[in-house]
């Protein structure tokens, strides 16, 4: 999909939109069709997370299912038949205006200022991953940082899941419907996770939870085969065979270039007020995952950035009357 270059900017733009994965596309569409004339810039992964799933199952309107790539390039050309510019770039610092109808500037690769009316952020959240070598070589491979997005692929197998917090325990009592069995790896003697959740999994007979358990090494060479565990208390090591893992140890939101600006939970998630996109600062609204710790699906993505849209929309018209 090629990529236009930047107009030359002689008044500020309506709309800018950082981030293009689900939300920050569908928060184009809305816009480009409210003739807001968004500006979307990629950032550095090019359709977000999703580019690097394989099929793509749970998105409504895809009976057959569609793979990560293709429904985001999809989602580009969507967002560019109703006149978004698309262009690669990443935002890499912005100073945000404080009053209402004041004019942003976002800098992109530490290079071009953009000003802005409204800023419509959607950058996201990466996945963390314990960083083990057949881990990362076995990305794609049967190791995924997302059941409900390819926990239907090991239906009826044998799979395990790190972690010990909300996520882990959630994930793990989804595994367990699907699968024959989930070995959950805690690397504490105790689980993070809410007393709710964690009796969700101790009450599930085929979780076997295991505490003080680190990965020593995934087994497999195009694809995960096994585990080989280690009691990280008497260093015994235990091997097992499993068809996937499952990594659920926290995801940290794209927020960096944001910080000391919009008001951000401790994890650095963005917050916005009750059920809108609105941050603290007019104009700059926030959409998909790096507002949502919770959900973190295609679909709740691309409804928050639908909101984004609508918000940024009725803000602009208020500084018109
Ligand atoms: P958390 O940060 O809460 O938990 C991360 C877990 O991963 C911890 O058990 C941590 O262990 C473990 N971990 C971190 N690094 C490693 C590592 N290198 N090796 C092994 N284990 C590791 O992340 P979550 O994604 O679980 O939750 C994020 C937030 O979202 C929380 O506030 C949670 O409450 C919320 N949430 C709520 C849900 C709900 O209410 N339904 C559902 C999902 C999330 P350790 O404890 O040892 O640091």
């Amino acid at each position: 999909m090629p990529f236009k270059s930047i107009t030359m900017q002689t008044q500020p733009l309506k709309t800018l939109i950082i981030g293009s994965g689900p939300a920050g596309y569908t928060a184009a569409i809305y816009a480009a069709r409210a003739d807001l004339k968004p500006v979307l810039y990629t950032g550095m992964e090019p359709g977000g997370q999703l580019t690097t799933t394989t099929e793509v199952d749970n998105f409504p309107g895809y009976p057959e299912g569609v793979d990560g790539p293709t429904m985001m390039v999809q989602l580009q050309q969507q967002a560019e038949r109703f006149g978004t510019e698309v262009h690669i770039g990443m935002a890499t610092s912005v100073e945000l205006a404080q009053e209402e109808g004041g004019i942003h500037r976002v800098t992109i690769d530490n290079d071009k200022v953009i000003e802005t009316q409204t800023v419509i952020i959607a950058t996201g959240a990466t996945a963390k991953y314990l960083g083990l070598p057949s881990e990362q070589r076995l990305r794609g491979g049967g190791v995924s940082a997302c059941a409900v997005c390819d926990g239907f692929f090991y239906k009826g197998q044998e799979v395990a899941i790190v972690g010990g917090g909300d996520t882990a325990c959630e994930e793990a009592t989804y595994l367990a419907n699907i699968c024959t069995k989930v070995t959950m790896l805690v690397r504490k003697d105790h689980m993070r996770a809410s007393k709710a959740m964690q009796h969700r999994v101790t009450s599930t007979p085929n979780i076997d939870l295991r505490y003080n358990t680190e990965i020593d090494e995934v087994l497999g060479d195009q694809v995960v085969e096994g585990l080989r565990m280690v009691n990280n208390q008497t260093g015994d090591k235990e091997q097992i065979e499993i068809t996937g893992l499952f990594i659920a140890i926290g995801h940290k939101p794209n927020t960096d270039i944001f910080k000391n600006q919009l008001d951000m939970d401790e994890a650095g998630y963005l917050i916005t007020e009750g059920k809108s996109t609105h941050t603290n600062l007019p104009g700059v609204f926030a959409s998909g995952d790096v507002q949502d710790k919770e959900y973190r699906q295609a679909v709740t993505a691309a409804g928050t950035g639908c909101m984004a849209a609508l918000d940024a929309e009725r803000y602009l018209a208020t500084l018109s009357v």
